[in-house]
């Protein structure tokens, strides 16, 4: 589809409507670009700041065919987007990211046949379809190892560490005994990521490599610069670039990647690709010079892509559960630039908001 008829006034559709959505319906605004979000849960954050919005289920689809017909293009903040919605909507409006990237990024072992067949590097892995499988893979992969359902894990949701003393019936049980992967463990010293925009026309503008420090399998603290060699993040940019050129992409993206050695040892394995804005782009709101939003709405419009230089020495820390009640000492903090989702109920685990500090770089 061509992509490069939108204007400023034009109607992004976006399905989702938490804190992605969000910010991507505030970025949209600057850009004179209105909001119509499509989500089946009630009392969403990016209602507050959408021009529209359509609450139902992502199957109704007399529901869907009213939405395409009310907005010029759609986007997406999940990657979960159901296979039907998201071709029924790419019949009848561009939908960007593609199906493509939908279909690669939502099973986690068509992901990682993807992306090793581009030459990256990945854990070693195995597909897991009955019992017998866990076993012949842990015989092959060793143990520690990690159990991954194929579909619908998020923030270590579906999956488990395999163990030395882990019994293997009662790991499978524990991840539903649904289609799976077994990969080895990575003993990484870091985990950072690539977020990156790919326009339609193949432009390519990536963010500075940010690490990520997770807490209880949520991120909880992401820094930039990464503290890599300048020739590993280098090799991370270019395999992000690979991933996305390969899947023709449109908008901004993010692999997770782990490091492991250091120094001359240092290497990169890709983990996860994200086909949406991600929550460890978030810096990039005051961290750079156009933010991931920002950046997603020119690339999925067909605009030119803005420059991703960063500003200074980045640290975004997620607000989880009870931290978004500390706004009032954040807010007294200079410098600190707080983000609050709008969530009505915070509970734990809950990302309620984040805060970002820029600071000069060091000479
Ligand atoms: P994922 O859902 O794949 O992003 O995994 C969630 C977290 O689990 C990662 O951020 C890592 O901290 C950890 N993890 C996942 N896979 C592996 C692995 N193969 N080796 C070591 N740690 C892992």
């Amino acid at each position: 589809m061509d992509t490069m008829r939108f204007a400023p006034g034009a109607v992004l559709g976006i399905l989702g409507g938490g804190q992605l959505a969000r910010m991507i319906a505030l970025a949209a605004a600057d850009l004179g670009i209105r909001c119509h979000v499509f989500t089946p849960e009630a009392d969403s954050p990016a209602f507050d700041v959408a021009a529209r919005h359509t609450l139902a289920a992502y199957e109704d689809e007399a529901a869907l065919a009213g939405f395409a017909d009310a907005v010029d293009l759609v986007t997406y903040e999940f990657e979960n987007v159901p296979a039907p919605t998201a071709a029924f909507l790419a019949a009848r409006v561009p939908l960007h990211p593609g199906a493509r990237a939908l279909a690669v990024t939502q099973d986690r072992l068509s992901e990682k046949q993807f992306v090793s067949g581009l030459g990256l590097a990945v854990a070693p892995f195995r597909s897991i379809d009955t019992l017998a499988d866990l076993e012949a893979a842990v015989a092959a992969l060793g143990r520690p190892s990690v159990l991954k359902t194929r579909r619908f894990g998020y923030d270590g949701k579906g999956q488990v560490k395999i163990a030395e003393g882990t019994d293997l019936a009662a790991a499978y049980d524990m991840i539903g005994r649904f289609p799976a992967v077994l990969e080895a463990f990575v003993p990484f010293l870091r985990e950072v990521s690539v977020v990156a925009a790919r326009g339609g026309d193949g432009a390519f503008a990536a963010f500075d490599v940010c690490e990520n420090e997770h807490r209880d399998h949520i991120l909880a603290f992401t820094r930039v610069p990464a503290q890599l060699r300048p020739r590993t993040a280098e090799i991370a940019i270019a395999a992000a670039r690979s991933i996305a050129d390969a899947l023709g992409y449109v908008g901004v993206f993010a692999v997770e990647m782990f490091i492991t050695g250091e120094g001359e040892d240092e290497r990169v394995i890709v983990n996860e690709i994200a086909p949406r804005v991600h929550n460890s782009g978030h810096w990039t709101s005051e961290g750079a010079q156009t933010s991931q939003f920002h950046q997603h709405v020119r690339a999925i419009c067909g605009f030119p892509l803005g420059s991703s230089r960063r500003l200074g020495r980045v640290v975004m820390e997620n607000l989880i559960g009870e931290a978004s009640g500390d706004w009032r000492e954040i807010l007294a903090e200079p410098g600190a630039h707080l983000h609050l989702y709008g969530k009505r109920e915070s509970r734990p685990g809950r990302k309620m908001g984040h805060v970002t500090r820029v600071s000069p770089e060091p000479r």
